[in-house]
């Protein structure tokens, strides 16, 4: 008997507690994980001879997933319209210090909305500002079926913490609550960029790139979540091309630079070990982690992400 067909037969019958029963699908995904490396050049992660900055995505997880060189920012290249983008399927101009919500629901807010438990869906962000991923301005969503969050020292307006409290927390809360869904950011090498050290920007890809292997590795050391989580590495945005502007220091435009992000797609639905060239954007990567999860996004212009599948999506569903 299919799985979603057992799970519905079983929360009919009382069986199941209502988180369980949020839209079933026919992917053997269950859990969602977006984690944000904020703000890389591709000229210094996968556009790098040699790939030596992120040497654990580049030889450890990329053979376990599909590696995207297409793809986009192509909405405004700065933090909080990045990551909206990413959580709502829609770009937006939006203010980038937190002081404003994003215009549509996003996915916390429709997963919780379907009946999953806010404890189970968690936005987990070194950046405080990015509390705004929580909420939304539209009607009938404001302030409404908001999600967990721990972002910054102590939420929004708090500041900025370092990404190693923010790989802590994430941890904790992987092991704590399996979230259905759960989006990171790491604020480097953003940060370092900013502040015109360039060493240190590139100590912070590398270091990140640790992080990212160790947020993978925590997932598969739980038996619960081993086989039935997903994990996209993305960007919120790139920066200016070196010689446009001040360079690596900034970003925001629609140079290259900005637009150019990264996506390394993992999970027990998609192919391992291939590269695919179409042309994608933050957008496509909201679509698809809501199809994961059964939800839709009315309206987004966004598209699922076919190419990542290892059986064509729609072959075995309902
Ligand atoms: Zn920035
Ligand atoms: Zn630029």
């Amino acid at each position: 008997m299919p799985r979603f067909l057992l799970l519905l037969l079983l929360a009919v019958a009382g069986a199941l507690p209502a988180a369980d029963i949020v839209v079933p699908t026919a992917w053997k995904t269950r859990h969602v994980v977006v984690l944000v490396i904020d703000g890389p050049r591709w000229s210094e992660t996968w556009g790098k001879a040699g790939r030596d900055l992120i040497p654990v995505r580049a030889q450890v997880l990329a053979p376990q997933g599909v590696l995207l060189n297409n793809m986009a920012n192509n909405g405004p290249t700065y933090t909080n319209a990045g990551h909206s983008a990413l959580t709502t399927g829609f770009y937006q101009e939006i203010n980038n210090s937190g002081l404003e919500l994003p215009r549509n629901p996003s996915i916390t807010q429709r997963l919780i909305a379907a009946g999953a438990d806010p404890q189970q869906v968690w936005v987990v962000s070194s950046k405080d500002k990015l509390q705004i991923l929580t909420d939304s301005t539209a009607p009938g969503w404001n302030h409404r079926h908001l999600c967990s969050a721990d972002c910054g020292k102590d939420g929004a307006g708090s500041g900025y913490r370092e990404d190693q409290v923010t790989l802590e927390r994430t941890k904790a809360v992987l092991s704590k609550h399996r979230p259905r869904y759960l989006l990171i950011n790491f604020r480097e090498p953003d940060s370092s960029g900013h502040a015109k050290k360039w060493d240190a920007y590139l100590a912070n890809i590398k270091t990140t790139d640790d992080y990212a292997g160790q947020v993978w590795a925590h997932i598969q050391a739980d038996p619960q979540m081993k086989d039935v989580t997903t994990l996209f590495i993305t960007n919120d945005h790139g920066r200016h091309l070196d010689g446009h502007k001040d360079g690596y220091i900034s970003h925001g435009d629609d140079c290259v630079g900005c637009r150019k992000i990264e996506l390394l797609a993992i999970g027990p639905d998609f192919k391992r070990g291939v590269t695919a060239d179409v042309h994608r954007s933050q957008i496509d990567i909201a679509v698809t982690s809501a199809a994961l999860l059964g939800l839709t996004l009315p309206a987004s212009e966004g598209k699922l992400m076919s190419e990542l599948f290892a059986q064509p999506p729609g072959a075995d569903a309902k």
